[in-house]
């Protein structure tokens, strides 16, 4: 089993570990705080260096369960002690940016009765589609505010473990489709930006909504019928 630091604590930006692994493109590490792509998030980049050496890590993918840091360069000899790091600047401005998409999704459903569809991230900038008839700038600028009034609240956002049974009897969970994550899944973990939103989910958030600051509604448009876009980006 591989410690994934990143899933309990998304602050921890370098961790010493040992070489388990090496595959043609990438290395496994027996503990790492590389987050590897998923969910709609990015995988992480940064660093990994040993005894007279490092290389640059360009991506990080799950590959047989397991974190792979993907890398271009020669890499250290299975057995080696090594001490991994992300670009913490990318991977703060990815956490403020998916806890912006889960509370743009909470205040679309809470206030419009519309589901998710779909998403995807970027450091700083994202985009999320919905189950809406209609869009228009006017609705655009009405969900900017309402999300600029929801992150200075200061929700704090908390990491839950909750056993499969637990996480399928609670209402706020099924509505974001829990029960379609396989069986073997178990416990869930659960991002629950207090008094806003709770959903199952892997990514990495920052620990309060405050932290993400201000976000700007960039675009709008209509993808087909009930399936209506909004593009966000952090100020
Ligand atoms: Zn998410």
């Amino acid at each position: 089993m591989v410690e994934e630091v990143a899933a309990v604590d998304a602050y921890a930006a370098r961790v010493s570990a040992v070489v388990l692994e090496i595959e043609p493109d990438g290395l496994v590490l027996d503990r790492t705080v590389f987050y590897p792509r998923g969910g709609g998030q990015p995988g992480d980049t940064g660093f990994i260096r040993w005894d007279g050496g490092e290389l640059v890590v360009t991506d990080t993918v799950r590959r047989n369960g397991r974190p792979v840091h993907v890398y271009a360069d020669d890499p250290p000899s299975v057995g080696s002690e090594v001490e991994a790091e992300i670009d913490w600047e990318r991977r703060y401005l990815l956490m403020r940016t998916h806890t912006a998409l889960h509370s743009l999704s909470a205040i679309i459903w809470r206030d419009f009765d519309a589901k998710v569809t779909g998403g995807n991230m970027e450091p700083g900038a994202a985009r999320m589609d919905f189950e809406l008839e209609g869009i228009s700038i006017e609705f655009g600028q009405q969900v900017e505010d309402k999300l600029n009034e929801e992150l200075a609240v200061d929700h704090p956002v908390e990491i839950l473990f909750l056993p499969r049974d637990e996480a399928l009897a609670d209402p706020d969970l099924i509505r974001t489709k829990v029960n379609l994550l396989p069986d073997f899944i178990d416990p869930i973990r659960i991002v629950h930006i207090v008094g806003l939103d709770k959903q199952a989910d892997g990514g990495t958030h920052v620990a309060s909504t405050s932290e993400v600051g201000t976000v700007r509604v960039v675009k709008t448009e209509s993808k087909g019928k009930a399936n209506k876009r909004i593009r966000i980006e952090l100020t």
